[in-house]
């Protein structure tokens, strides 16, 4: 879908990260990701092959952290995880269910090399 303007916001949060901590490289950025949200990982990965090119963050690596879909059930009450292959309440079977999250989009952290020493940044707060 929208993964172009993604890793355009991507990349350029990391490198402003990255240069904060007088970063020289940046190796891997780890993300999570929810199911529902759309996001191919692999297709972060090819924009910001091109997109990284001449900046610190050319050859970084995507690493994706995919999240569970949490759903309410409307018939049971009670909260469980649901997948593209189960996507029934865990406990009733009922298909009558809230989405309380699964559309999560973030950076968990950052694999960076400054003045040669590896280091892992935290980077929370991208949407
Ligand atoms: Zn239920």
């Amino acid at each position: 879908m929208h993964e172009l303007s993604v890793t355009e916001h991507l990349l350029d949060y990391c490198l402003k990260t990255a240069e904060k901590q007088h970063a020289a490289r940046i190796r891997v950025i780890r993300l999570c990701v929810g199911r529902l949200g759309g996001i191919v990982p692999e297709c972060i990965q090819v924009y910001l092959d091109m997109l990284a090119e001449g900046t610190i963050a050319e050859g970084a690596r995507i690493e994706a952290e995919f999240l569970p879909v949490k759903v309410r059930c409307r018939d049971c009450g009670r909260e469980g995880e649901i997948t593209p292959h189960r996507l029934a309440c865990p406990h009733c079977g009922s298909l009558r269910l809230q989405i309380l999250s699964g559309k999560e989009f973030y950076i968990k952290s950052m694999e960076v090399d400054i003045d040669g020493d590896q280091s892992t940044a935290s980077a929370d707060g991208l949407e």
